[in-house]
């Protein structure tokens, strides 16, 4: 089983839209996935088409009552499994203040859990909060999600941080799998020059032995595409909405690349081979790729 923790805590960078649409990919690959949503807005449970709060019991039940996971998961598509959130988690931090182990209650609930799983992704709040924390802990491996911005390094330092403290305290096994550029605008300049700051960023942190020392940049790069916006007031992922856009593509080459294949986009190794070099938000001229 590979737990994956989804996180940046900047909002806006694409990781529920990550989560999510791997999740699917995952599962339509025929991969058992479960998505937990952890994050009180509840955009990902949402993007999977259930009501936050209308669906029964969520991840505030589990963190918060000890409700056991299985109560909470729903099926959402074959192989697509969630737990989703509710706004009362918003409040869970101050609830667990007094509570020991409190920062292991998810880990110890996956541990309990009746199903396994092949997949199970976490979607994190914008915040390194309790939530978060709890997510480190149940994780073995980090995705960080990053928006090709030029302040896109910022902040990446002080999560590194974080995630080592949990790596030293609570958590050896966690490390740090990639870092994702989302919402990326092919051709331009500034994407090819992000991806040549994370380089140097990581090559100059890589010893000694610590939980990024084996991070990569991953080669698929998620493209700005207007159907990956649409898809979540649909309640549905990308390739339920749109099976043959940019977006879909992008994420089965990330789904492919991190089981270790080949990434499946045609268009990836130069951001000026891309189809075009306007970065618009018009559908691929090619089928996907195989
Ligand atoms: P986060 O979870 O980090 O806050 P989201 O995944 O919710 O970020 O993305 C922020 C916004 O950007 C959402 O409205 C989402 O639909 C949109 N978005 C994310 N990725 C893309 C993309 N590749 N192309 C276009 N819009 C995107
Ligand atoms: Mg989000």
């Amino acid at each position: 089983m590979r737990r994956i923790a989804v996180l940046n805590q900047k909002g806006g960078v694409g990781k529920t839209t990550s989560t999510v649409n791997l999740a699917a990919a995952l599962a339509a690959e025929g991969h058992r996935t479960l998505v937990l949503d952890l994050d009180p807005q509840a955009h990902a449970t949402l993007h999977l088409g259930l009501l936050p709060g209308r669906s029964g019991p969520s991840l505030y039940d589990v963190l918060t009552q000890g409700m056991p996971l299985e109560e909470v998961r729903r099926e959402v598509a074959p192989n697509l499994y969630i737990c989703g959130s509710h706004i009362d988690l918003a409040g869970a931090e101050l609830e667990l203040i007094n509570m020991v182990g409190r920062e292991t209650i998810l880990r110890d609930q996956l541990e309990a859990d009746t199903e396994s799983f092949d997949y199970v992704l976490m979607d994190c709040p914008p915040s390194l909060s309790i939530l978060t924390l709890n997510a480190l802990c149940a994780a073995k491996e980090v995705l960080i999600p990053l928006q090709a911005h030029f302040l896109a390094l910022h902040g990446l330092s002080k999560l590194l941080e974080t995630i080592n403290l949990v790596a030293r305290r609570v958590n050896r096994e966690l490390r740090v799998a990639g870092v994702l550029l989302c919402l990326y605008d092919a051709g331009t300049r500034l994407g090819g020059e992000v991806i040549e700051d994370l380089d140097r960023f990581f090559d100059g942190r890589r010893s000694p032995p610590m939980p990024w020392s084996d991070a990569q940049v991953y080669r698929t790069r998620i493209r700005r595409n207007i159907r990956l916006a649409e898809c979540p007031s649909f309640g549905q992922s990308i390739f339920q909405y749109a099976p043959s856009s940019r977006g879909a593509e992008d994420y089965a080459s990330l789904a492919a690349e991190l089981q270790g294949r080949q990434p499946a986009s045609l268009w990836i190794g130069s951001g000026a081979r891309a189809h075009g070099s306007d970065g618009a938000h018009e559908e691929a001229p090619t089928a996907r790729s195989a």
